[in-house]
């Protein structure tokens, strides 16, 4: 087999037999202790990555700092990077054209899974709202292709960016504050599945709203029936969808600015929900043991296990919340759970939930085992891109 010739003018980086198999497999990851050299590299440089013998394998964004020393972003070598960068937005925006319908909320661009590692588009509406979470990806050069190439296709009226401080740390980026990049709308309204939202780029978590959990929501509004409880609702997304189905509908969250705009959302709507400011975990608790019932619940916790040695802990979290549940539902009730930790695998969480619902003296029959989006793609060779599971039962 002839070798791939490494092109001279960008730098090279040598990775271990260890790194370069990862690759080879699939994965767009090296870690920085498969790193052999990366000797004057700058953070953030498009590099070519080579084995130990000098082969090609493929052109890279560098950071300097993170573990993932290595994102790969082709397996050719890159000679026009900001051509590339355009291709890679121009095919994300494509791709959403065959598979996302019925919104105008969804996510453009989801880093490695659209090949362009490090970066996080979500449209709104008439809004994008965007994330950068690499040195690559923050250059004044990158940062101005992607911005540009984005707005003359999808036209927005305003381009915001949304920092978390915590990362442009880890990558020993300088701090800057979330802020409005182009125009000056910073607040809209956008429809999913018929059920309209408020939308405010410049509050609320993550880019705004979970958009991951869109079709779960349509299919939670499909089962939904008589009381319904919509546990760690946020702005009220599986709530809204249940509503028209439901005798009566709550939606609980602990965050009041939440709340707020979850009962916002129920006006814009015109449906009545009730909005209960408490911790999950105590109202449960309370509720199951005052032999309240209900009819649907859904549980869609924050991430418990943020990294691997937290899932025991986690696992023990879901496990207590869905106990509960199972408590509570009426005979021929709806469960629907959620587990959005990448490190709880759904393996992981159907045995909680096997667990829960023994321990609980239930019978659950699985209707649906459903996951992210399909604007969230997940790629088959990077396990990481597959994060969010959602289980829909039938309790007896
Ligand atoms: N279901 C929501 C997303 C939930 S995100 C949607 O589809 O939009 C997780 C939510 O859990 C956040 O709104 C957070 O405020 C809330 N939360 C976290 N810990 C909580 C707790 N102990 N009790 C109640 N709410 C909690």
């Amino acid at each position: 087999m002839a070798k791939a010739s490494v092109p001279l003018t960008v730098p090279a980086v040598k990775v271990s037999p260890r790194g370069a198999t990862r690759l080879k497999d699939g994965h767009v990851w090296v870690y920085r202790s498969d790193i052999v050299s990366a000797d004057g590299v700058l953070p953030g440089s498009l590099v070519n990555v080579t084995d130990p013998r000098g082969q090609f394998l493929g052109s890279a964004l560098y950071s300097g700092s993170s573990q993932i020393a290595i994102r790969l972003i082709s397996r050719e070598s890159v000679t026009d990077f900001p051509a590339l960068l355009r291709q890679r937005v121009a095919d994300a925006i494509a791709y959403r054209e065959l598979i996302v319908c019925d919104t105008n909320a969804y996510r453009v661009i989801f880093s490695e899974a659209d090949f362009l590692p490090g970066l996080i588009v979500d449209r709104y509406n008439d809004i994008l709202s965007l994330q950068i979470l690499t040195q690559a990806m923050d250059a004044e050069t990158v940062r101005h292709t992607l911005i540009s190439e984005l707005t003359a296709k999808l036209h927005p009226l305003s381009v915001i960016e949304r920092v978390d401080p915590r990362v442009r740390q880890l990558e020993e980026l300088p701090q800057r504050s979330s802020a409005l990049i182009r125009g000056d709308k910073s607040s809209t309204t956008f429809t999913m599945n018929g059920v309209q939202f408020n939308f405010d780029a410049l509050a609320g978590q993550k880019t705004g709203a979970f958009l991951d959990q869109r079709e779960n929501y349509a299919a939670a509004a499909q089962y939904a029936h008589g009381e319904a409880l919509d546990v760690f609702c946020y702005q009220g997304g599986f709530a809204l969808h249940m509503a028209p189905r439901c005798s009566h509908v709550a939606g609980v969250d602990r965050s009041r600015p939440a709340l707020e705009i979850a009962d916002q959302n129920a006006a814009l709507n015109r449906r009545e929900i009730e909005w209960i400011e408490a911790n999950a975990f105590d109202l449960l608790r309370d509720y199951s043991n005052s032999s309240r019932r209900s009819d649907t619940i859904v549980l869609d916790p924050p991430a418990f296990a943020k990294n691997k040695r937290d899932i025991d802990t986690a696992m023990r979290g879901y496990k207590e919340l869905n106990l509960r549940a199972f408590k509570m539902l009426q005979p021929g009730g709806i469960l629907v759970t959620c587990s959005c930790s990448y490190h709880a695998s759904q393996a992981n969480f159907l045995e909680m939930l096997a667990s829960a619902a023994h321990d609980a003296h239930r019978t659950a029959r699985l209707l649906e085992v459903r996951g992210q989006s399909k604007d969230h793609p997940v790629l088959l060779n990077i396990p990481e891109t597959s994060y969010l599971k959602c289980a829909i039962a039938n309790v007896s």
